[in-house]
């Protein structure tokens, strides 16, 4: 039988519902939540997230600011308007748009960022608060793969759990935050040897490595549930042998689906639900904020 396909669309409008809720409950007591995005010069793919991210705050009654620093800026240009953002009261979340210019180190920006404003959970401080279970923000990806897992009604406590790619804001966070859950987790990465082995094993599998079509049929344990967070875009052709642009996981989603129990699309999956947490964050955040600044 074909798997069932978790809805992040879906799932992230009710996570927007319940946010919204709570951003006009923040204002009825007074706090206007703005968010800020920084972005240095302007990569494409940048100008469009920056786009959208600003019609979701309008549409949830966020103030959004977007600081643009020219291309050429250096770490020391970015670390100062920090510190500022940092500083400026009305401002309650700051995120960083990726890609940065090759000569600035990304993990010493993040960890410039106040804790407490970092709404992309990316801060070295907040990753690190997640290993004490006691995260101000945690990251945005990884708490949006719990949301995913908890719509199935997978059991974690116990279960095995494979989760390929530990990079540091994704696979890391998300294998820890299962280890937490009682899960049992495997972490596999480039030099694991035979993943096979150890992904038919899975009854969670988590994907987050950036290769498309690196997870197939015989990958899969049959009945698991396969969470997909890669994001790559492949070039193929259409009807007319027209070449066109896709976005795809690292799960060859056709032949994934007809062995697991319930799978995550590309797109559609945890693409918008890592969005809304965004937004979660962004309250969060300012509710933390109120409870320290008390
Ligand atoms: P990363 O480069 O930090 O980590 C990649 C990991 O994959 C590493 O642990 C590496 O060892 C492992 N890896 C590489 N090749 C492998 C292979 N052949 N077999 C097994 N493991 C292999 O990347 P990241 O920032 O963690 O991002 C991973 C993917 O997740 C990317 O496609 C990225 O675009 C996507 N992503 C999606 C979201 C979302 O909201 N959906 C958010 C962040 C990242």
């Amino acid at each position: 039988m074909a798997a069932r396909i978790i809805d992040g669309a879906k799932l992230a409008e009710r996570i927007w519902a319940d946010t919204s809720e709570q951003v006009a409950e923040l204002a009825r007591r007074g706090r206007r939540l703005k968010l800020a995005a920084l972005m240095v010069g302007e990569p494409p793919a940048c100008r469009v997230y920056a786009r959208s991210q600003a019609k979701q705050c309008s549409r949830m009654k966020i103030d959004y600011e977007l600081v643009q620093l020219p291309a050429e800026s250096d770490a020391d240009a970015v670390t100062d308007r920090i510190d500022e953002m940092n500083r400026d009261p009305a401002l309650t979340g700051i995120m960083v748009h990726q890609p940065l210019p090759s000569w600035i180190d990304m993990p010493a920006i993040q960890l410039r960022i106040d804790p407490y404003k970092d709404v992309e959970g990316v801060n070295p401080a907040n990753i690190g608060m997640v290993f004490y279970k006691k995260p101000i923000l945690a990251p945005c990806t990884a708490l949006a793969e719990v949301e995913l897992v908890n719509e199935t009604d997978m059991q974690l406590r116990g279960a095995n759990a494979v989760v390929v790619g530990q990079g540091a804001i994704v696979g890391l966070p998300i294998s820890t935050l299962l280890i937490q859950q009682f899960a049992t987790v495997t972490g596999c990465h480039i030099a694991t040897r035979n993943l096979v082995e150890h992904t038919r094993q899975a009854e969670l599998l988590i994907v987050a490595v950036g290769k498309p079509g690196l997870i197939t049929a015989e990958h899969v344990k049959p009945g698991a549930v396969v969470i997909d967070v890669g994001i790559n875009r492949v070039e193929t052709t259409d009807a007319d042998g027209k070449k066109v642009s896709r976005t795809v996981g690292d799960v060859d989603f056709e032949s994934v689906r007809e062995v697991a129990g319930a799978i995550t699309p590309v797109p559609g999956g945890v693409g918008p639900v890592t969005v809304t947490m965004l937004l979660r964050n962004t309250v969060e955040a300012a509710r933390k904020q109120m409870a320290r600044d008390r």
